[in-house]
């Protein structure tokens, strides 16, 4: 035996010993994969594993870190050659679309993102996740030649323990396939959505989450061509596919279409041969941008969702109503077949894949090219701070008029600009997206859909706003904060306005801090400045006790980028003086919330997060099955998130509340919870019935294949209006006499007789943005959109509106923190 022989011997040897030491998920978890839930640090350990075997072909990246510390993980698989180049694979796509400044210089590699488990509970496809990476490296390794896979294993590791731990420690052994068994049945809130039961597939364009925000970073630095979210349907369906269901938003293109198909077909053919079940082209629809599929898509991607019959109810095998067993195993194979299959189709047309990706990024066909927002200041910071999470870039106007699509009258109007407005253009790589989040009304092709139709930004932000054909100049600048002046010593107080988000914020960490803060109920002029209604006066004389007072303001007000003025005398130029009873103490506020079942675990974790995340300021909450034995006189506000109360609010508890109410409680009531009062003595809200007897006539004849799309006319599927608004009334305080609300229901509510009608609609109410059926729309003539009601020394705060849906709505949450803060803010000890 020569020498070299002995070398190259050696090295074969050692190759095969190397790939041999990469063991399949089953071999290293210790079980077959399938026969159980792995938890989230076992499938970050096997991927872990590969990479330790496969250093030259799998690179593990952490980018982010869940609530509750679980590791964020991306996988980068691809050759050893593409692994070597993978920095300048990168950025080659990036120049592509435009993104980076350069030409491009190869066009030939395909970037294919894979997202497992953004619902938790649909727990199979983290399980083909790890499948998925062995067998590209081993028997479909041939794919990687030309494409670079990136895997995300599990966008929402908190959610899938919280399942995966559910199961575990409930199901039988062996499992039980019987659909009665509680191994069948998650508890509240389920292990769908993430720690503070936000749904992440309906999070991606308002980032309001960390999973969210951390993913963003990597995905707008990767921009790839192919993007799957996994996810599960109920125990009965078969497997969905690409291509989607109408309605398609206008925006995507052609060759977005065509690949699902093409996508679609691959898939068809490894499942045909199984035998296995699917469907394509029905009920998942691309149009709500907030989705793991039309997110994708609206950054150029061909965005997918996969569906795999299985979901919470399945847990390891369960017998379904075609009298079929299914199992997990069966559950994440088809997902690792689709999986493959996505990296199969795009690997035989990755150049094309480039090609079209580049020409997505054409943005010159846009009707509109700017669009110019106008209003309070800490409104566009905030806004700019979401443009920044997607990358979109922005400037300020320069000056002059500029005409167009006017957001407030739904007319072409005119704005006299100044540096202070916001601009943003479709005249840069992600101007397609820009058009999505901000045009005035997204066209539908089709009415039935999945999800809300409307979301332009404007109108969330509460910002005056004009749709420009014509592309207008812009200026950088950077928001440079207030000049705060303080402290003053000489101050009798400190004032404040009321506008926003960042004001409340800024009073909740004060009355945490026990410092003693007034609001105004009627406006006042003082240092030749006037003061609207809800202003915030922290009076000198009210905080004696407090050391270091001066200093204490200052603090906050810099912390909160807030800048109070230091007021000289209490004596007001006009309106009341600070003595006034028209200035009232804030009485902080021990405010409790009900959570559990009954509850909706998205409006109730929306609140949460509320509370935690963005307010800072502590609630307590309670869980429906205690309320009866919940001494309730140690909170002065009880709130009730959207909910289906009817099971649940008997005779009792509503006595209850009511006693609770009229000693000085305040409840707040969102959404759903008004069902519960709704005709019920001492509560004055009435349900809107509108008059439909022609239409019932009509009804009786309509096809059966046609009832579905009939029923449309009766819905409101998210759309925004715009309402009337009092804002002497301390529930709208800082806010101008119009608002515009986004409508998810069709639920519609006389206004009140006896009560505040704080925003409402008036006579023949038509949608601004979103579809309305015509039969939903006469329903909400002359409708309530929140108020108060008095009862005893309490009250009652209706809001029928949700403003915390996904938490995006961002102009809407004063009226929430109005209702807690300063609604009947009396000084009564419960
Ligand atoms: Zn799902």
């Amino acid at each position: 035996m020569n020498k070299s022989f002995t070398f190259i011997f050696t090295f074969l040897c050692s190759v095969s010993i190397f790939a041999q030491n990469l063991q399949s998920p089953s071999t290293f978890l210790g079980y077959d994969i399938g026969t159980k839930f792995s938890r989230h640090h076992q499938v970050v350990d096997y991927f872990e594993h590969v990479e330790s075997q496969f250093p030259q072909q799998v690179k593990l990246e952490q980018y982010g870190e869940t609530n509750e510390r679980r590791p964020l993980m991306l996988a980068y698989i691809s050759s050893e050659e593409n692994m070597k180049n993978l920095e300048q694979i990168r950025e080659n796509n990036l120049k592509n679309a435009g993104i980076l400044e350069g030409t491009s210089t190869t066009n030939d590699i395909a970037i294919v993102w894979l997202s497992y488990n953004v619902h938790g509970n649909e727990a199979s496809s983290t399980e083909a996740s790890m499948l998925t990476i062995f067998k590209l490296l081993t028997e479909n390794a041939a794919y990687l030649k030309n494409t670079v896979v990136i895997i995300d294993p599990c966008i929402n590791p908190d959610g899938r323990d919280r399942y995966v731990n559910w199961y575990n420690e409930t199901a039988n052994v062996p499992y039980d396939i019987d659909q009665q068994a509680s191994e069948h049945s998650e508890p509240w809130p389920g292990g769908r959505p993430n720690h503070y039961l936000f749904d992440l597939n309906r999070d991606w364009a308002w980032a309001t989450q960390v999973e969210t925000q951390a993913r963003l970073k990597v995905y707008n630095k990767w921009m790839p061509h192919i993007h799957v979210d996994f996810h599960e349907q109920g125990i009965n369906e078969p497997y969905y596919f690409a291509p989607a269901a109408e309605p398609f938003h206008e925006i995507i293109s052609d060759w977005q279409r065509d690949f699902q198909t093409q996508i679609g077909k691959n898939h068809a053919k490894y499942f045909d041969a199984e035998g296995w079940l699917y469907f394509t082209r029905e009920r998942f629809d691309l149009l709500y941008p907030s989705y793991g599929d039309t997110y994708p898509t609206y950054m150029g991607a061909i965005g997918m969702t996969y569906e795999q019959g299985g979901h919470g109810r399945a847990g390891l095998g369960i017998l379904n109503d075609e009298g079929d067993e299914l199992t997990l195993v069966d559950r994440l194979t088809h997902h690792t077949v689709s999986g493959l299959s996505t990296v199969e189709i795009s690997s035989k047309n990755a150049k094309q894949l480039n090609t079209e990706f580049g020409k997505y990024f054409d943005n010159s066909k846009l009707l509109y090219k700017s669009y110019v927002l106008h209003g309070d200041q800490d409104k566009i910071k905030s806004l700019t701070q979401l443009l920044d999470q997607h990358e979109i870039t922005y400037g300020y106007a320069q000056g002059g008029k500029v005409t167009g699509f006017n957001y407030s009258s739904s007319k072409q109007g005119q704005l006299n600009t100044t540096q202070k407005d916001l601009v943003v253009s479709t005249n840069q790589p992600k101007g397609k997206m820009v058009k999505v989040l901000f045009e005035p009304n997204t066209k539908l092709s089709d009415s039935l859909t999945y999800d809300i139709t409307a979301w332009s930004l404007p109108y969330a932000y509460g910002l005056d706003a004009i749709a420009s054909k014509s592309i207008i100049t812009m200026v950088n600048k950077t928001f440079s904060g207030y000049l705060i002046e303080l402290p003053d010593t000489n101050a009798t107080a400190y004032v404040l306005e009321w506008d926003n988000m960042m004001d409340a914020q800024f009073l909740a960490d004060l009355l945490k801090q026990n410092i003693k803060v007034r609001f105004t109920e009627k406006p006042f002029i003082a240092q030749d400045k006037t003061y609207k209604r809800g202003s915030l006066i922290i009076v000198r004389g009210d905080n004696n006790k407090i050391e270091d007072f001066d200093n204490k303001i200052s603090k906050t007000a810099s912390k909160h980028n807030r800048a109070p003025k230091a007021i000289l005398s209490g004596f007001s130029t006009s309106g009341p003086d600070f003595g006034s009873p028209d200035i009232k103490l804030v009485n902080p506020p021990k405010i409790a919330m009900l959570s559990g079942d009954y509850t909706s675990s998205l409006s109730y974790g929306a609140l949460w997060h509320f509370f935690e995340q963005q307010l800072h300021y502590p609630v307590t909450s309670i869980n429906t099955e205690n309320l009866s034995r919940t001494n309730l006189s140690k909170y002065n506000v009880l709130i009730m998130p959207n909910g289906y109360y009817g099971g649940f609010l008997n005779e009792n508890l509503t006595e209850k509340i009511k006693t609770w109410i009229q000693a000085g409680g305040k409840l707040i009531a969102i959404d759903g919870a008004l069902n519960s009062f709704a005709g019920k003595e001492g509560f004055g809200l009435k349900r809107n019935v509108a008059d439909s007897t022609q239409e019932e006539k009509q009804n009786k004849t309509i096809k059966y294949a046609d009832r579905e799309r009939d029923n449309t006319k009766n819905l409101i599927t998210g759309a925004v209006f715009k309402t009337d608004v009092d804002n002497t009334h301390p529930m709208a305080f800082g806010y101008d006499d119009h608002y515009f609300t986004l409508k998810l229901g069709s639920s519609s509510y006389s206004l009140l007789e006896n009560g505040y009608n704080v925003a409402y609609l008036g006579d023949n109410p038509k949608n601004v943005s979103g579809y309305a059926g015509q039969q939903a729309l006469k329903k909400l003539d002359n409708s309530l959109i929140f108020g108060e009601q008095r009862m005893g020394s309490g009250s009652i705060i209706y809001m029928v509106d949700n403003v915390m849906f996904r938490s995006f709505w961002e102009n809407g949450k004063l009226f929430f923190v109005n209702s807690i803060f300063f609604v009947n803010n009396n000084l009564v000890e419960l």
